[in-house]
């Protein structure tokens, strides 16, 4: 059976340029200037589940994100992978905003992505949780909007007759579900590989829709649960930690600097009895 899915991804910094994040010390906001984006690592994972529940020619799948305008080039990387149609939430009417206002865009978007399509989505996939933030919320709150059963942290997914057989990663374990469409996934890293991006992949995207939306877009939505006005956490102070770190070169045999070292953590007082 082909499956009409979604699948929401995040552009997050790139990891080799997490020493040009800043913090603005007035506006207590992280600062990006000049970092590029790359996909959420997870949200690969929940794209390639979602291309193999489609079937070519039959399915559907869409790939959504809230962004600023740089989100695009992910879309499209979402599109060269094998996602049908791409679609971008970008407005200032939706900056500033915390889990809850970004799930509830994200929603107002699919819902309307549906009714022009005249038809729900099956499964609406997110990762388990995104590089940066990292809060795990964005899933889970889909769910609720939606109202539908939503599971996270999946690592397995099988189809058998309709209906799906999946196990969710617990800290000390994992559990088992049986569930049937339609449905929210956050997927887990380990749930599968992510293809890779064929230059044929790259050539066909550029034929592929990517759209985007703004708040006039969404007439639907209430600004009350959008941006900052819409999000109910705010973060009151943002500060880099002050770690001192002092270094001592230790010198000798072996047993003389062990010995040293058991006298200076000694000294330090940081483990008694040692
Ligand atoms: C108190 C607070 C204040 C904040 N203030 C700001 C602010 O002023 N400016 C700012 O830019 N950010 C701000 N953020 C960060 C912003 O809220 C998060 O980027 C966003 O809500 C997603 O949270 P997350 O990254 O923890 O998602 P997670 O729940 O960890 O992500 C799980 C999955 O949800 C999906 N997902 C998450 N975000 C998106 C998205 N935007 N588009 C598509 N899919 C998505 C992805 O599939 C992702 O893998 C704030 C966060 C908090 C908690």
């Amino acid at each position: 059976m082909a499956y009409r899915v979604a699948v929401c991804v995040k552009p997050v910094p790139d990891p080799n340029y997490y020493g040009h994040v800043g913090i603005d010390p007035v506006k207590k906001t992280i600062t990006r200037a000049g970092v590029p984006n790359i996909f959420n690592p997870a949200d690969k994972n929940a794209l390639e589940a979602a291309l193999r529940l489609r079937e070519p020619g039959s399915g559907y799948a869409a790939a959504i994100s809230m962004s600023p305008p740089e989100g695009a080039e992910i879309l499209r990387e979402a599109l060269a992978m094998g996602a049908d149609e791409a679609y971008l939430l970008c407005d200032r009417a939706f900056a500033g905003a915390d889990t809850l206002a970004t799930s509830y865009a994200l929603c107002q978007g699919l819902r309307k992505i549906e009714s022009e399509k005249g038809l729900p989505f099956d499964f609406i996939f997110c990762g388990a949780e995104s590089a940066d933030g990292a809060t795990a919320q964005v899933s889970s709150q889909l769910g609720e909007w939606f109202g539908y059963p939503q599971l996270w942290n999946v690592f397995s997914l099988e189809e058998r007759g309709g209906v799906f057989m999946l196990k969710t990663k617990l800290e000390n374990g994992c559990m088992e579900w049986e569930a049937k469409p339609p449905m929210v996934l956050g997927v887990a890293r380990e749930l599968n590989k992510p293809r890779f991006i064929s230059a044929m992949g790259v050539v066909k995207s550029r034929k592929k829709p990517l759209v985007t939306w703004g708040r006039s877009d969404l007439p639907g939505a209430d600004d009350g649960y959008l941006g900052l006005a819409g999000s109910p956490t705010k973060a009151g102070d943002i500060f880099t930690p002050d770690i001192r770190r002092e270094g001592r070169r230790l010198s000798g045999s072996p047993d003389e600097i062990v010995a040293g070292m058991l006298s200076v953590i000694r000294a330090s007082g940081a483990a008694a009895g040692v």
